[in-house]
């Protein structure tokens, strides 16, 4: 069922719950008014008969149970039957005389409370004791049914008001639910139209400050986070046979030059020597490929373990000189603390090593000295920031973040320097996930900076 027949549904359980109880408090207060108003009846009825009636029976002074008809131009209200009985419980007057006997325990309650209403016979009555002239006692019954015309009428109209009720609910709670849940089949209307290829539409998030709102704003970050692995995705397909296919035609190329003719060892040498470069520069491309497509795919399966930054940084510098011979790195580590647990981070240390490595093999591969200069400035409360200086070229303001794009390789460079454009991107993503801010920033004496600020 929808959740719009369910509301609906639930919202009628409880107002024809409520409306039920209230209609039925109202049916048995009015019941018990008439009723009690009935009872007063019969006590009235019952005092005057005492007034009037029972005067004359008193005066005949009946000894025994003698039956005295009443008299036709009586004036007593009577509809319902009045009996008067004497000590004896014997009926000695009554209005009719086919009237039902009266209990003889209800008489004796009678007599001993002097006022008391019961049922008999399915006959309200009330009973009253008296007293006549020579002090003889007697007991007047007034007994009668109550007109229950007026009660029926009224638990009619109730059973038709509750079933009014019941029909109006269900319409106002199928309106109303289906007006507070139309945000909702909005959204998902507009989430039907969105298309892969259309990744860039978003929801209209409502002015409300509601769940709706919530619900259109979380699910408008859950397309921005798909739109961004899409796009990664199609760039890394079509950069990934791009990158692979130009060392694999130099490669090719270089082979065919050198089988054109005989040639001799030295030059078949120089051949396989280039050969073996690109080889290596593919084999290159393919690990920080393999990495970044782990980083991207599945970053919460990357574990982090404690881990020293200064031990960090000098097996960086080391790998960076088997990657980089001619590199040279200039190290300066400054307010170092006096416990060593205060260099403790959490970190995956091959990948923030690699990071390291390669904003520093950039320093010096941009650099004309080939020279990197990392300056570390630690601190106690853990916000250490690391600086990697070079002599290079530096970049303008406008690269400053496109560089950390994937395959992004600055114009300037394209032909002067060897280069994947994959090392920075690789770079920010391992850095965002050690929660580790990055950014570039000029030096006055020439070449950039790129300043890693922990925490
Ligand atoms: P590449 O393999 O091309 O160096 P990167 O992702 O490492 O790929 O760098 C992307 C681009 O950023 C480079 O093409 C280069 O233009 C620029 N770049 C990176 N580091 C430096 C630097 N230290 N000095 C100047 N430019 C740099």
């Amino acid at each position: 069922m929808q959740i719009r027949g369910r509301l609906t549904l639930l919202f009628l359980m409880l107002a024809s719950g409520i409306l039920a109880a209230v209609l039925f408090a109202v049916f048995w207060m009015f019941r018990q008014n008439m009723t009690e108003a009935f009872y007063q009846g019969l006590a009235s009825k019952a005092e005057v008969t005492v007034k009037t009636i029972l005067p004359e029976i008193d005066k005949v002074q009946i000894s025994d149970a003698t039956w005295i008809a009443p008299d036709e131009n009586s004036k007593l209200p009577y509809q319902d039957n009045i009996s008067i009985f004497n000590s004896n419980y014997e009926r000695v007057f009554s209005v009719h005389s086919d009237a039902v006997p009266v209990p003889v325990n209800d008489l004796a309650n009678i007599y001993t409370r002097s006022r008391y209403k019961f049922e008999h016979f399915n006959l309200c009555a009330f009973g009253m004791s008296a007293t006549g002239h020579n002090g003889s006692a007697y007991i007047v019954v007034a007994e009668g049914s109550p007109d229950s015309t007026a009660v029926s009428k009224l638990r009619n109209v109730l059973i038709i008001s509750f079933f009014l009720g019941i029909i109006l609910v269900s319409a106002t709670g199928w309106y109303y639910s289906g007006k507070a849940l139309e945000p909702m089949s909005a959204i998902v209307r507009e989430v039907e139209h969105i298309q892969p290829s259309d990744l860039s539409r978003r929801l209209q998030p409502g002015k409300n400050q509601d769940e709706i709102r919530k619900l259109a704003v979380t699910f408008n970050h859950l397309l921005e986070r798909v739109e961004r692995a899409f796009l990664m995705q199609k760039m890394f397909v079509s950069n990934v046979s791009h990158e692979l296919k130009n060392p694999l035609t130099v490669i090719r190329s270089q082979l065919d030059v050198a089988l054109q003719r005989d040639r001799t060892a030295d030059e078949y040498k120089i051949a396989l020597e280039s050969v073996l470069d690109d080889i290596r520069d593919l084999s290159e491309t393919e690990q920080r490929l393999l990495h970044l497509a782990r980083v991207y795919t599945n970053p919460h399966s990357i574990e982090m373990s404690a881990t020293r930054l200064d031990e960090l940084i000098w097996q960086a510098v080391d790998q960076l000189h088997k990657q980089f011979p001619g590199a040279r790195a200039i190290i300066y580590f400054s307010e170092m603390p006096e416990d060593g647990e205060d260099l403790e981070i959490s970190a995956n240390e091959p990948l923030l090593r690699m990071a390291l490595v390669n904003i520093m093999n950039n320093a010096c591969k941009y650099s004309p000295d080939n020279q990197a200069t990392l300056n570390a400035f630690f601190r106690a409360d853990g916000k250490h920031t690391l600086e990697i200086a070079d002599n290079g070229p530096g970049i303008p303001d406008e690269e400053k973040l496109l560089v950390f794009e994937p395959f992004y390789r600055s114009p300037r460079h394209l032909l002067s320097v060897r280069g994947t454009g994959i090392g920075l991107s690789l770079v920010k993503s391992i850095l965002d996930l050690h929660n580790i801010a990055i950014r570039i920033e000029d030096r006055v004496e020439g070449g950039s900076v790129f300043i890693l600020s922990l925490n």
